[in-house]
């Protein structure tokens, strides 16, 4: 029988900030998957001797926009360190961080769970820079002596100097559930403040989450083991379930775990050993004498923090107030600023919708035409106000809900107008009930045996012979008219002693 534990797990966030230029150089900041290696590298990121670093100051800005929105102090003056190390992917030998003094500290991010809104405690927010990436290449060759290659390693510095945020959480969270939505939360604050591409596939964003587990009840923490470098929320999320399945079932054999920093193999699902407490590195951190103190104006701290947009959690709550929307609605809604850009001025375009009707055909039949064409909001050929338009049609008795959903589909691949495409093929909802009795009398003339078992107590049939009724009208008629004249005759037929 397994002991209970509770899971304990901080989260180290570093998040690329999108500014033009290199943290401490005038480097343009390139895309690494496709510039030129070493394109954009000078003697400063390439660590030359006697170069001096200077502090971009649209980075400090950007950290700053993210330390306001996560409700953090701000500290007047923070200052800059050398966090040392020796490895080719910094060709300084040292990285310049933020350390006893950083940028801001004290915030709180609100995350959304099954469970409800909780607020996880931010420790801290500094600034730092991104190092080079390298890339290892295995020994090649065609098996003769002469034609091997051997097994090196590429280096390219586009990357180094790169302006990061690093953001680190207080170990507030206790399932893989509440990361999962801690990141995301964070992914969507930053994307909305613009200071992040959001390409976590190329690396913007890294999450690093601290696990432990202790018995549940108790007030003393764990030895927590680091996963470093996860990249996909899916991969956070299974590897902070596996590592607490993993030292649940040490402790439950009697053994320990052990401080250490592990690496997360996605394919196999599991976590593995990459650095023990013992060879863990001595930084030798000490501040940079190349850098003054980071003094801020009060004024411009200000001016930044009274330009910052509504926040995704905000939205989101006014969405729920404002649009009577569910919680998981609207955080579906908010989870982009394009996304909630998007429905809010869909409902500005039909004031005689109800605007969760208008959140169901965004996120069912809209957000499954994106999917399909693998196309993004912005890319999207349907205007909020022309879906709008198709989705008053619908609600107003025009064109009834599947032949919506068929036009919708097409005005997605033609960029057609609901009106064009409703007239052009004939696609307007039949209501006028003389028209729908005469076909409801067409079908069941054409099927008197089931019409024979119906009347026999077959009462299921009803639900047939109202699918003949919609094929003859070409899915065009109102099914509610359909249902009731269907019935109406059916029961005219009883009670005339069929
Ligand atoms: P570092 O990893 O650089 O030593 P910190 O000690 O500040 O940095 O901790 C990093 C992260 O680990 C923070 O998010 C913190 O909340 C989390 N953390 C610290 N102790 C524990 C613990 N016992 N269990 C789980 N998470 C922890
Ligand atoms: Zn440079
Ligand atoms: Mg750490």
């Amino acid at each position: 029988m397994s002991n209970i534990y509770e899971p304990v797990i901080g989260l180290e966030v570093h998040a690329e900030l999108a500014t033009r230029s290199k943290m401490f150089c005038a480097c343009p900041v390139v895309d690494t998957t496709q510039a030129e290696p070493n394109s954009a590298v000078c003697p400063v990121c390439a660590g030359m001797p006697g170069v001096l670093p200077v502090v971009n100051q649209k980075a400090v800005e950007f950290a700053l926009r993210v330390a306001l929105a996560l409700a953090c102090e701000i500290a007047p003056s923070s200052l800059f360190a050398r966090k040392n190390y020796f490895y080719p992917d910094l060709p300084k030998g040292y990285q310049i961080s933020q350390y006893e003094n950083p940028l801001a500290v004290n915030g709180r991010l609100t995350i959304l769970t099954s469970q409800g809104e909780k607020v996880v405690r931010i420790r801290r927010v500094h600034l730092e820079e991104d190092t080079g990436k390298l890339t290892h290449i295995a020994e090649s060759g065609n098996g003769s002596i002469n034609e091997i290659r051997p097994a090196h390693t590429l280096i390219d510095l586009n990357r180094a100097g790169v302006p990061l945020l690093e953001i680190v959480s207080e170990p507030d969270m206790h399932s893989a559930e509440e990361v999962g939505a801690y990141a995301r939360a964070l992914h969507s604050l930053l994307r909305y403040l613009k200071v992040n591409s959001g390409d976590m596939q190329k690396g913007a964003m890294r999450i690093e989450p601290n696990i432990s587990i202790r018995p549940a009840g108790s007030q003393t923490f764990g030895t927590r083991c680091e996963i470093k470098n996860l990249n996909t929320f899916r991969g956070l999320e299974r590897a902070v379930d596996f590592e607490i399945r993993r030292q649940s079932a040490l402790l439950d054999e009697g053994k320990v775990v052990e401080q250490e920093t592990r690496g997360w193999i996605d394919d196999q699902g599991i976590t593995v050993t990459q650095r023990s407490k013992e060879e863990a590195h001595d930084y030798r951190y000490f501040p940079e004498p190349d850098l003054p103190p980071l003094v801020l104006d009060r004024a411009w701290v200000e001016e930044i923090l009274a330009s910052l947009p509504e926040l995704p959690i905000s939205r989101l709550h006014r969405f729920q107030e404002q649009y009577k929307l569910s919680a998981y609605d609207a955080e579906v809604l908010t989870a982009e600023q394009e996304t909630a850009d998007y429905y809010e001025a869909a409902v500005a375009a039909a004031p005689q919708v109800a605007p969760k009707v208008i959140a169901n055909w965004i996120c069912g039949e809209l957000f499954s035409l994106l999917n399909q064409t693998g196309m993004t909001l912005a890319e999207c050929p349907v205007t909020p106000r022309a879906l709008a338009a198709l989705i008053f049609l619908v609600t107003s008795g025009e064109i009834n809900l599947g032949t919506g959903k068929v036009v919708l589909a097409e005005m997605f691949h033609s960029g057609q107008s609901a009106e064009a495409i409703i007239a052009s093929r004939g696609l307007r909802q039949i209501s006028d009930s003389s028209a729908i009795a005469g076909m409801v009398q067409q079908v069941l003339k054409n099927n008197p045996e089931q019409v024979q078992s119906y009347l026999a107590g077959k009462t299921g049939i009803a639900q047939w012979l109202f699918g003949q009724v919609m094929k003859a009208a070409k899915g065009q008629a109102n099914p509610q008219v359909v249902r009731q004249e269907l019935e109406k005759q059916l029961n005219a037929m009883i009670n005339n002693g069929y």
